[in-house]
């Protein structure tokens, strides 16, 4: 079984993934699968595609070779994806376009969305604007009071924000109501679910969407370098960045693919969310996958910096990476994660996420093992302006 054909029609990523929803669900499911596997081949949907990636998002997004970086480390190439570039910042734009397309296709004219930090909120009412739908973004009531700039921006946008006064009031109270809400309005609705996780088809789609950026890599790497990377890099949160930039990478067998979780206060202190580095396998939010969790199978709170990182859970096909060795997954903690932050600031002039920081942090640590001619390509997943906030918190300023 080659790996690069996954998933099979269940959506199964070897033992992970598949779809674990309620009976109610299932016929909403299985019409969003038809209806994806029509447009996926159809020349015209991704024609349309194309078109708006360059001229709405601003794609190819490009790559830069952080020399000065480089050459203070004293070894290994440094190159960045400048995901940062895109417009609302970050990869997840790539994705909501995608799944907006259909929506309209399927004739559904409200979409619906959860968020924790606000970004996937912010990239889905951006794309309801855009195509002049009806936006309702799910959001835990804590997450809209530590988040009220992404919340005033949905606002702007012209979507409703429902604050979730559940359980813990953070993103997985908001996933269950946006599931509640799409049962029963799932005759007009589309659910537009933010990274490679969820019940199949989710996982293979939000990763096809945003397999532009591994794509544009491919080409763009042999013009500016002569050659592949020797190590991609990406952050991984709930791993759509990271697919994104691994799956067209993964039958070139000489590229090693390296996914770098939140470590947080460290593996040890158990603050963290990191799920394939310290976690094991269950189901959540509709498929199997690594999680964290305690023995009794009850999901584990997690910490990061990066509000971006801090998921339980991991899309299946990042699972089925690491059990069958394709890539590597390793943690970096908050203080890692800062580190890399500060230097790409001031050594490149670029401000990065915290969530792409770890992913810098990581290529920062190998390249001075590695000789000079050797590449590390990061994949840059957003820019920092959102986090500017929790860095001066960090360094006891107040703005
Ligand atoms: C949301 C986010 C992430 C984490 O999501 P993935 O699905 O793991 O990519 C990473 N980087 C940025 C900039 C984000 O906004």
């Amino acid at each position: 079984m080659k790996i690069y054909d996954m998933p099979d029609a269940q959506g199964h990523f070897g033992p992970y993934g598949g779809t674990f929803v309620s009976e109610t669900l299932i016929a909403a499911i299985d019409e969003l699968k038809a209806q994806y596997l029509h447009y996926r081949d159809d020349p015209q949907f991704q024609a349309e595609f194309a078109y708006e990636l360059k001229h709405y998002v601003g794609r190819p997004s490009p790559i830069y070779h952080a020399r000065r970086l480089s050459d203070s480390l004293g070894g290994a190439q440094i190159y960045l994806k400048r995901e940062d570039l895109n417009h609302t910042g970050a990869h997840k734009i790539n994705n909501t376009v995608g799944q907006a397309m259909l929506a309209r296709r399927m004739g559904k004219q409200r979409i619906i969305a959860e968020t924790g930090a606000g970004q996937h909120g912010v990239a889905s009412a951006t794309v309801a604007a855009r195509y002049g739908m009806e936006c309702v973004v799910y959001m835990g009531s804590e997450d809209v009071r530590r988040q009220a700039q992404n919340v005033y921006r949905m606002k702007l946008l012209g979507a409703r924000v429902v604050p979730v006064e559940s359980g813990s009031k953070t993103l997985k109270d908001a996933l269950n109501e946006a599931m509640r809400d799409w049962v029963t309005n799932v005759q007009n609705t589309f659910y537009i679910i933010g990274t490679v996780a969820g019940p199949h088809p989710y996982p293979m789609m939000v990763r096809d969407f945003n397999s532009v950026v591994g794509r544009e890599c491919l080409t763009q790497m042999p013009e500016m370098a002569g050659r592949q990377p020797d190590v991609v890099l990406a952050c991984v949160g709930g791993g759509s960045n990271a697919m994104g930039i691994f799956h067209p990478y993964i039958p070139h067998e000489s590229v090693r693919l390296m996914g770098v979780e939140a470590g947080g206060e460290g593996i040890a202190s158990g603050h963290h969310a990191a799920s394939l580095v310290a976690g094991s396998p269950g189901v959540l939010h509709g498929n199997r996958t690594y999680l964290l969790q305690d023995g009794n199978g009850q999901i584990i709170e997690t910490h990061s910096i990066s509000a971006g990182l801090d998921y339980p859970g991991v899309g299946p096909e990042h699972a089925w990476l690491k059990d069958s060795h394709r890539a590597e997954y390793v943690a970096i903690n908050d203080d890692e994660a800062l580190h890399a932050f500060h230097t790409l600031c001031r050594m490149e002039g670029i401000i990065p996420a915290l969530e792409s920081s770890h992913a810098l942090a990581q290529a920062m640590k190998m390249a001075p093992t590695m000789d000079k001619d050797r590449i590390l390509l990061v994949n840059l997943s957003g820019r920092g302006d959102k986090d500017m906030a929790t860095v001066a918190e960090r360094s006891g300023i107040k703005l």
